[in-house]
C-alpha cells in the first residue's frame, strides 16, 4: 500500500520538530541545512502519486491542521514579555501579537484520525508522537516541552509561512516536499525554518526579517 505509507509518514511528520533527537551541539555543528541523524535522515522511497492523490493527502493534512488549531486555540496564551523580547527584532509585531502558545502537561497532541485506519491496514511502527517537541497549527503553537528561544523561533518561522501561504497551500507544500525529498528534514518548509533558526542561534544579535526571508524563499521557488 504505497499510497497509505506516504499518508502515514506525512501525518506524523507534519510540523513536528524533532529537536530532542538532536543535542544542541549536533544542531550547532550541523549548520541546519543537511544535518543528519539516523532517525531523521531515513529517506523513504516515495511512490509516484497522481495529482488527485496528492490533492487528497494535502486536503487531509490541511484538515488535521485546522482541527488541531481549533482544539487548542482557547487554551493557548500570547507570548510572554520575555519571549517576545527574545525574538521581537526578527518578526512583525502583528505576528507576535497574533500567535498563541500552549505547553501541554501530561498530554500529547492527538494523532491524525486516519491513523487507526492505517494501523488496520497493517502499519505496526507508526512514528511515536512523543518524538515531537512542538507542532505549529497556523497561529497556534503546541509544545510538549518548555519553549527555549530557539524552539520558539523555529515555530514562529512556521507561523510566518502559514501567514504568507494559508493553511491549504502550506499543507500542499509540506506534502509535496515530503514526497519529493523522502524525509522530514528534506521538506523545504523545514529547511527554511531550520536555516533561519540556525542564523538566530549562531548570533541572536544579527537581526534579519523572517517575513522577508520567507517571502524571498517563496518567490524563488524554494518552498
Ligand atoms: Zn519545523
Amino acid at each position: 500500500m504505497p499510497f497509505t505509507l506516504n499518508i502515514a509518514q506525512i501525518a506524523t511528520h507534519v510540523l513536528a520538530r524533532h529537536s530532542q533527537l538532536l543535542s544542541r551541539d549536533e544542531i550547532s555543528n550541523a549548520g541546519f541545512v543537511g544535518f543528519r541523524t539516523p532517525k531523521l535522515s531515513r529517506a523513504m522511497p516515495t511512490p509516484k502519486l497522481t495529482p488527485d492523490q496528492i490533492a487528497e493527502v494535502s486536503s487531509l493534512v490541511a484538515g488535521y491542521i485546522s482541527a488541531q488549531r481549533e482544539r487548542y486555540a482557547a487554551r493557548a496564551h500570547p507570548l510572554s514579555a520575555q519571549q517576545r523580547a527574545a525574538v521581537a527584532a526578527f518578526f512583525s509585531p502583528e505576528l507576535l501579537g497574533n500567535t498563541r502558545l500552549l505547553v501541554l502537561q501530561r498530554q500529547r497532541v492527538a494523532n491524525p484520525d486516519f491513523y487507526p485506519a492505517l494501523r488496520g491496514l497493517g502499519f505496526k511502527n507508526l512514528p511515536d508522537q512523543s518524538a515531537m517537541a512542538a507542532i505549529t497549527f497556523c497561529d497556534v503553537v503546541v509544545s510538549h516541552e518548555p519553549f527555549s528561544d530557539a524552539l520558539l523561533f523555529h515555530e514562529l518561522v512556521h507561523v510566518e509561512q502559514y501567514r504568507q501561504l494559508s493553511i491549504p497551500r502550506f499543507a500542499e507544500l509540506y506534502v509535496r516536499g515530503f514526497l519529493n525529498g523522502g524525509s522530514y528534514d528534506a521538506i523545504p518548509l523545514e529547511v527554511n525554518a531550520y536555516t533561519l533558526e540556525g542564523r538566530f542561534r549562531s548570533d541572536p544579535r544579527r537581526v534579519f526579517s523572517v517575513q522577508q526571508e520567507v517571502a524571498k524563499w517563496a518567490a524563488e521557488g524554494h518552498l
